[in-house]
């Protein structure tokens, strides 16, 4: 069951091959079995998922029940769940039981899904490898001593190793198509403002976005239209009407224009290119065509990414004090020590390093110099890609400059960090979605291919991603240890 994909999964529900219990149950086995070695979950929710399970079984069996029922699914631990601990990967919540469940997380459980745990990932989402989470890190399924990417870490090792079906993830930089890329999964990052916030921990409120992580494109978009849609409670999320993600995966590509950004290809690795050649050579035979197009800006996006980001997460992240809520020291001799020891104590060393750069750009004499300048840049890499729009349907380049590298390779070394989301933080800067899918393997590692659209243009990515994925098997490789 493992191996299956959602659709098959719900396929296999509704012709009663299993029911929803069996299969939740098989998941938890396997999460007991393997979650030791991947470190991946955070906390298993065994009764709330059984109890789904059994409600989804007395719906189905009266023949009731929409695309989701029954299945089982995990939630990335920055997402809010009622009563069940919250932790953003953070000592500073690691007591935190949310109070009420995030958009997310209802819309996913109303349209009848299992809820099996909450996942591992980057501490507040500020990272590329899950080595920042106070849980320690999560390990790469196709190789445990390589990470398995970040933030969205426990998410992608948890899907690419069958532990879970499907699973969420937020991207501020690339955080679901980079581990899904070093996985070997699936992962999209909407528009921004498709998928509600609220209840979704903030790290960079601008930038953030929650989406779908999954074996397929398919998976995604049944994923994807549960939990899209407009909420009042998020003053950002756009009212624009969500499509049937599903109707138009079968599209034809005669004709699509795919656009090849010269900057994506001038310093790429020559293995990464040969993969990329390959996936192209594919996407030809099913009718589409290439243009060479250009991102002139694009190289700034990294250095903007990190005035913005950190600026707004110097903002977000004052609420934790140790006043109402989350972590709180010991024996505080008055109120500065208190909020001084309880932020040494509760935030781990990349969150500080962000607060203080964040704290100081903002500050009266640098603000102009850097953040204002900062969003101009940001404005300037919109433009390109709109105009790129006016030319190609969709994008294409790599997701990673690399495939997973080695846990420990990069943690003296924050900024060559960094630059593991050269090719997936304009994307966000620009506010539009973006995915990953599976393309190769290099060094036995998977390796992804990056497509990106115009903004509400999920369901052409989706198409897009689809076509490659009915005529090649990458995204059906398991590792051997957990095939
Ligand atoms: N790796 C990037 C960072 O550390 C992006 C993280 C993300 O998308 N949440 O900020």
């Amino acid at each position: 069951m493992h191996t299956k994909t959602l659709a098959e999964l719900a396929a296999g529900l509704k012709a009663r091959d299993f029911s929803s219990r069996e299969l939740v149950q098989h998941f938890l086995d396997r999460i007991d079995r393997h979650n030791g070695t991947l470190n991946a979950f955070v906390t298993v929710c065994r009764d709330r998922a059984l109890a789904a399970a059994e409600k989804a079984d007395a719906r189905l069996a009266k023949g009731e029940g929409g695309a989701l029922t029954g299945l089982p699914v995990a939630q990335k631990d920055i997402f809010c769940t009622r009563d069940i601990k919250t932790s953003c990967g953070s000592r500073m919540l690691d007591n935190f039981p949310a109070p009420y469940d995030a958009t997310v997380v209802a819309k996913l459980d109303a349209a009848g899904t299992a809820l099996l745990g909450k996942l591992n990932m980057d501490e507040f989402a500020m990272g590329s490898s899950n080595e920042t989470s106070y849980y320690g890190p999560v390990k790469n399924p196709w190789n445990t001593g390589c990470v398995p990417g970040g933030s969205s870490g426990g998410s992608a090792a948890a899907v690419a190793a069958g532990l879970t079906p499907a699973a969420t993830g937020t991207d501020t930089g690339g955080s679901i198509r980079q581990p899904a890329a070093f996985c070997g999964i699936t992962g999209l990052k909407p528009t921004y403002g498709r998928v509600s916030r609220w209840g979704m921990i903030a790290f960079a409120s601008s930038l953030d976005q929650g989406g779908p992580m999954a074996r397929s494109a398919e998976d995604c978009a049944l994923l994807l239209g549960a939990m899209a849609g407009f909420d009042r409670r998020d003053s950002t999320s756009v009212d624009e009407p969500v499509p049937d993600y599903r109707a138009a995966l079968e599209n034809s590509l005669e004709g699509v224009k795919i656009g090849l950004p010269v900057e994506f290809f001038a310093d790429l690795d020559s293995r990464m290119a040969a993969v990329l050649d390959a996936a192209m050579a594919e996407y030809r035979r099913l009718g589409a065509v290439f243009e060479e197009i250009s991102l002139p800006n694009i190289g700034l996006s990294v250095p903007a990414y990190y005035v913005i980001a950190p600026s707004e997460c110097s903002s977000n992240l004052a609420r934790y004090d140790g006043v109402r809520y989350g972590y709180r020291c010991e024996n505080p001799k008055d109120l500065e020590d208190l909020y001084m020891r309880t932020r040494g104590e509760g935030f781990g060393a990349e969150v500080k390093r962000r607060i203080l750069i964040g704290t100081y750009a903002l500050s009266a004499g640098y603000y102009d110099a850097y953040y204002l300048k900062a969003q101009k840049i940001r404005r300037l890499i919109a433009e390109d890609f709109k105009r790129a729009f006016r030319q190609v349907d969709v994008i294409l380049g790599p997701t990673t400059p690399t495939p997973a590298f080695g846990i420990g390779e990069k943690t003296g070394d924050p900024l060559s960090m960094y630059l593991s989301d050269i090719y997936t933080i304009a994307v966000n800067l620009a506010g539009l979605p973006g995915i990953s899918i599976p393309a190769g393997f290099i060094d036995g590692k998977p390796v992804g291919l990056q497509l990106i659209g115009g903004y509400f243009a999920e369901a052409r990515l989706l198409n897009v991603a689809h076509r490659f994925q009915q005529v090649t098997e990458w995204h059906r490789k398991i590792p051997e240890e957990f095939a």
